[in-house]
């Protein structure tokens, strides 16, 4: 079964704030009938492109998880920064349960309404980053439904202003502000990656599982502190870096790797591609 190993366990309870984070195992391999299996988008599934809209999709990844899903009955979700609809643009019309937009939306299982949880960004939020970004060499500004993200890989230069004009729109508006790889984004309060978590194992088919979460970046701090308090383990994708994560895995190609294996553990052991 999928246990993850006391050593993982008892390195993710030294953590986030450790003082010398050591490299973390890699998780162990998905043959439980007992885990709950939540999965970060952007970096995690499908390398980080230059824009959001130009993620390469592997052939075969959206049955991938579905059969995953179908294997784990149901209890694995993409909770992910991105609206439920951009998720599905990219993916296709999967059925399993997704949280969108930093746990904004929410559906719970396959053929499920989805289930709006924030209250959408006010207009004036996006159009003063509009403002912003014309003004600052065109950056690039993404209005979600609960959020509005900018991001800045080509004008790092603006980042300071950036981070200056968002803190002020932040507080002045009571949003939160979320600081990711190359991008910041505002969203309504209340909502985050963890939050979603939380519903997911609130949920008669999640209840009483072990939850892995597995994400690369900041705003899934927050998801990994969240099962580690539920008896789970974050799984941080990418370098090592303090984290709340308990076990990692260095890259896209070895979470694909990682699910096919759970997906057929008779190949478990052998080199998966
Ligand atoms: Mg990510």
């Amino acid at each position: 079964m999928l246990s993850p190993t006391k050593a993982a366990l008892d390195q993710g309870a030294s953590g986030p704030d450790a003082a010398t984070p050591g490299d973390l195992p890699p998780p162990a391999p998905l043959t439980s009938e007992d885990c709950a299996v939540f999965l970060d988008f952007d970096g995690t599934l499908v390398e980080i492109a230059e824009r959001p809209d130009a993620v390469e999709v592997a052939p075969g990844l959206a049955e991938l998880v579905t059969a995953l899903s179908t294997r784990l009955e149901g209890r694995l979700a993409i909770v992910t920064g991105r609206s439920i609809a951009a998720l599905q643009d990219l993916l296709g019309p999967v059925e399993i349960a997704l949280a969108g937009s930093h746990g904004g939306e929410f559906r719970p299982g396959a053929g499920c309404a989805v289930e709006p949880l924030a209250e959408p960004i006010p207009a004036e939020i996006i159009s003063t980053l509009e403002r912003f970004a014309a003004a600052n060499g065109g950056l690039l500004v993404e209005p979600k439904p609960y959020s509005v993200a900018v991001h800045y890989r080509h004008h790092p230069e603006a980042l300071e202003a950036l981070l200056t004009c968002a803190q002020g729109l932040a507080s002045a508006h009571s949003l939160a502000l979320k600081h990711g790889k190359q991008v910041i984004e505002l969203a309504m309060p209340g909502s985050d990656k963890g939050t979603a978590v939380a519903r997911f194992m609130s949920l008669p088919a999640f209840a009483g599982r072990t939850p892995l979460f597995l994400g690369d970046d900041v705003t899934d701090e927050d998801a990994f502190r969240a099962v580690r308090g539920l008896g789970g383990i974050g799984v941080l994708v990418g370098a090592m870096r303090p984290t709340a994560a308990a076990a990692r895995l260095p890259d896209v190609t070895a979470v694909h790797a990682w699910l096919k294996a759970g997906l057929n553990p008779e190949f478990q052991g052998k080199t998966q591609s």
